[in-house]
């Protein structure tokens, strides 16, 4: 539903020119732009990360930085071809504060997940997904209105509201800012583990 005209929304292009245009909470003041989903619209598996980062913001396309080439080669060891895959994020407009002139990532508040959530709804309601797979806790508080800890509940599927089976596992940026390199690696392989659990449960249906 466009949050505007409440028009029922019926293509990713409608929903993206929504995006663009929504004012639902303060974060389009300070982004660059709205940073809408991307993927084939009938995909097996929907990502969905928290906010888009620096460079999503500037290229307006969701996961192309560092975290983004981390997702691509953590799906292509679980087995999940990247183009089943369509990835957005719980927010759509980047939250920083500048320090200096870097611009450093914030996380939304609960307040703007769920001002921004009507569009995660309805990306769902177009892709209808076989699965969710939610990539951190403001994906997961977005999805399922709860504030869950992800070591609870990683690698047990979730069932959300409409019956779409729900993973939760950690943001592949939470990777990238651990110094050491054999936790990395272990963290990274969990990760893999939580995304081939995702993929055989769909399988298996
Ligand atoms: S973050 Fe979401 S709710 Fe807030 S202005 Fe952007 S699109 Fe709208």
């Amino acid at each position: 539903m466009d949050a505007e005209t409440l028009e029922p929304i019926t293509s990713l292009r409608q929903l993206a020119a929504a995006e663009a245009g929504c004012t639902r909470c303060p974060l389009y003041k300070n982004a660059t732009q709205a940073v809408p989903g991307e993927g084939p619209s009938r995909a097996t598996f929907m990502l969905v990360g928290e906010q888009p980062g620096d460079k999503e913001d500037l290229a307006g396309k969701p996961f192309v930085g560092p975290a983004g080439r981390m997702l691509d080669q953590a799906l292509h060891d679980a087995g999940i071809a990247r183009e089943k895959t369509f990835v957005t994020n719980a927010v759509k407009h980047f939250k920083h504060e500048m320090r200096g002139k870097r611009r450093l990532h914030k996380r939304p508040n609960n307040y703007e997940i769920e001002r921004c959530k009507i569009w995660l709804d309805d990306e769902r309601k177009l892709i209808k997904p076989a699965a969710v797979i939610a990539l951190g806790v403001t994906a997961a508080r977005s999805l399922t209105g709860k504030t869950l800890t992800i070591a609870k509940v990683r690698g047990k599927p979730l069932t959300l509201a409409d019956g779409t089976k729900l993973f939760v596992t950690v943001h592949p940026s939470s990777l990238l800012r651990i110094e050491a390199e054999a936790d990395k690696r272990a963290a990274y392989r969990a990760f893999v583990a939580d995304l081939k659990k995702a993929a055989a449960e769909v399988a298996a249906v």
